[in-house]
């Protein structure tokens, strides 16, 4: 089992900001600014490039959810995916990383 799909198996603790279903919004373990939140699906889909497009659709919706209830959708903020090898993926369980709070600059540090 990978490590995104135990934060939703609940073996290993997160800190929640948002859930529903089928998808779980947490703390980044590592934050890269003042706010580094990481949206996943509960299916397991090893990235972007995997996930079907009726799934996606509702993934976008709760993305925004999200960033209304942190008011981030007024300031903006960066939302990424990394994907294989070349774009730097770690941990292969597609997440999408918000970061805001702050400016972001235009590269990610
Ligand atoms: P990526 O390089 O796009 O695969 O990003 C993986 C992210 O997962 C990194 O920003 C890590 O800090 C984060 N991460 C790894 N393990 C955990 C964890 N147990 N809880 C929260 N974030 C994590």
């Amino acid at each position: 089992m990978c490590i995104f799909c135990k934060i939703i198996s609940g073996d290993i603790l997160n800190k929640t900001i948002l859930e529903n279903d089928k998808f779980l919004a947490f703390e980044d373990i590592n934050p890269l600014r003042k706010i580094h939140i990481l949206i996943i699906p509960k299916e397991h889909f090893n990235s972007f490039e995997q996930i079907p497009a009726n799934i996606m659709g509702q993934m976008t919706s709760f993305i925004q959810e999200l960033t209304k209830k942190l008011n981030l959708n007024k300031d903006g903020y960066r939302l990424i995916t990394n994907i294989g090898e070349h774009g730097g993926q770690e941990v292969e369980h597609l997440h999408f990383h918000i970061l805001g709070g702050e400016k972001v600059g235009k590269l990610l540090g």
